[in-house]
């Protein structure tokens, strides 16, 4: 099916360290729909949603942060400041009701992009197990 082959895709692709497209989303090189950014944080609208809301919550700085695999004790502030961050962004986009937060770590959880980011994800009944 056309979902196991982007997952197939997702799959092969794995964590080089090297930049990526966020760092252009974060440097406003290529335009994006921010919905909430602060000093540490930005988020945007995905370009690819898979509900109703969907917006993506990453560190404007990676500091090695890839993947939540690789996250060591240092990251641990960020990562509360991007928990909190996602919370914001639901309360801001009305589904406070019910929203699912999302991180994909590693090829075998079809992770895309290596810049650590939370999926924030509303607007429509989830469903459970996810995919
Ligand atoms: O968790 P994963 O790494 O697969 O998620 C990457 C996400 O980044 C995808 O949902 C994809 O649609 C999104 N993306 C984006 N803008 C880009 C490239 C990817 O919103 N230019």
């Amino acid at each position: 099916s056309s979902e196991e082959d982007a997952a197939k895709a997702a799959a092969a692709v794995a964590d080089t360290g090297a930049p990526t497209i966020f760092d252009k989303i974060i440097a406003k090189e290529i335009p994006s729909s921010i919905v909430y950014e602060d000093e540490k944080v930005l988020a945007f609208r995905d370009i690819s949603p898979q509900a109703p809301v969907h917006v993506l919550v990453i560190p404007k700085v990676r500091d090695g942060l890839t993947e939540l695999g690789k996250a060591e004790e240092k990251h641990s502030e960020i990562l509360g400041q991007l928990l909190y961050a996602a919370k914001v962004v639901a309360e801001k986009e009305g589904i406070l009701d019910g929203f699912r937060i999302v991180i994909n770590s590693g090829p075998s959880a079809c992770q895309s992009v290596y810049h650590l980011h939370l999926h924030v994800l509303g607007g429509r009944q989830m469903k459970w197990p996810p995919g």
